[in-house]
C-alpha cells in the first residue's frame, strides 16, 4: 500500500506546487499545528494532568502527547494533511496528487495506532477541528482524564491477561 502510493507520488513531491503555496503547507504539515497542540497543552495544565511529553520520537507516530506512566499516546491530527472527513478537502489543482498524499498519511496514521496498540499502548486521536470550541476541548480532556485513571489502564491491558489466561 505505501509503496503504491510513493510510486504514486514520486520523488518530485513538490513539482507543481508553486514555491510560496508549498512553504504555507510544509508549515502547517504533519500533525495538528502548534496553536491547536498549544491549546491542547494549556487545557492539560489547567486539567492538572502530569507525566506527559511531547512528540515521543522513539514510539511509532510520534505521539504529540504521550503518557509514559499511563501508557497513553495522544495525537491531534491536522484536518488538512489527515484528510479529516469532515472539513478537510482536497486542493482543485493536481488533486491526484494530494489525494494519494492524504491516503499515505491516513495510511501511516493507522499502521501508528496498530502498532501501538499492540505494544500496550492506548490511543486517542484527536481532529484539529474537534479543539475549536472550549466545550469540545473539554469533551476531549474528560476522555483524556478517564483513560489516564487506573482502572481504564488495568482494562487496556486486557491483551496481557488473556495471554496469561491461555
Ligand atoms: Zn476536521
Amino acid at each position: 500500500m505505501e509503496r503504491y502510493l510513493k510510486s504514486r507520488l514520486g520523488s518530485r513531491s513538490f513539482e507543481g506546487v508553486d514555491a510560496k503555496r508549498s512553504k504555507t503547507m510544509s508549515k502547517i504539515r504533519g500533525k495538528g499545528n502548534k496553536t491547536t497542540e498549544l491549546a491542547l497543552r494549556m487545557a492539560f495544565v489547567r486539567a492538572g494532568f502530569t507525566g506527559w511529553t511531547l512528540h515521543t520520537t522513539t514510539l511509532p507516530g510520534k505521539p504529540d502527547f504521550y503518557f509514559d506512566r499511563a501508557r497513553l499516546a495522544v495525537f491531534v491530527d491536522g484536518c488538512f494533511w489527515h484528510g479529516c472527513p469532515k472539513c478537510g478537502h482536497t486542493p482543485k489543482t493536481r488533486s491526484e496528487f494530494w489525494r494519494a498524499k492524504f491516503e499515505r498519511n491516513q495510511f501511516r496514521d493507522r499502521r501508528a495506532t496498530r502498532n501501538l496498540r499492540s505494544a500496550g499502548i492506548r490511543v486517542i486521536r484527536i481532529w484539529e477541528h474537534e479543539l475549536r470550541s472550549p466545550q469540545s476541548v473539554q469533551a476531549k480532556i474528560r476522555l483524556i482524564s478517564s483513560a489516564l485513571i487506573p482502572g481504564a489502564l488495568r482494562h487496556s491491558s486486557r491483551k496481557k491477561n488473556h495471554a496469561a489466561d491461555a
